[in-house]
């Protein structure tokens, strides 16, 4: 068993790569075995996420910045990003995640894909 590759994914189930050098391949997708070359796999990207958050009356907004594999797991990561709880105790809905038993909710007001270039500038700042 490999290392993890962080930074790419499966192009058919978004499985965790993981190192291989067998027979010249770069990877192997953890969740279905399958061999890859480097240009065959799928690159994680970074998102900018805006996130609403509801506390009793209060609400106010919070922007981060997430690497992920799609726009949706994106939205997840922010969003668990908020979250004091445990994650099995969090409460998801349709459109969004009760933290601390209905204590806070957030939801995502709307998302960006920011290039790997734009990603470390606004990460030296974060
Ligand atoms: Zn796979």
């Amino acid at each position: 068993m490999g290392k993890i590759i962080k930074s790419y994914f499966c192009p058919y189930c978004n499985g965790n790569i993981t190192n291989t050098l067998l027979e010249g391949y770069f990877g192997q997708c953890e969740a279905c075995d399958e061999d890859f070359l480097r240009i065959e796999l799928k690159e994680a990207g970074y998102h900018l996420v805006l996130v609403r958050i509801f506390a009793g009356e209060y609400e106010k907004h919070a922007r981060t910045l997430v690497k992920a594999n799609s726009a949706k797991e994106a939205h997840k990561l922010a969003l668990l990003g908020q979250c004091h709880a445990d994650p099995e105790d969090l409460q998801w809905e349709k459109d969004g995640v009760y933290d601390l038993h209905g204590e806070f909710f957030y939801k995502v007001v709307n998302s960006t894909p920011v290039s790997n270039k734009d990603a470390e500038v606004l990460l030296k700042y974060f």
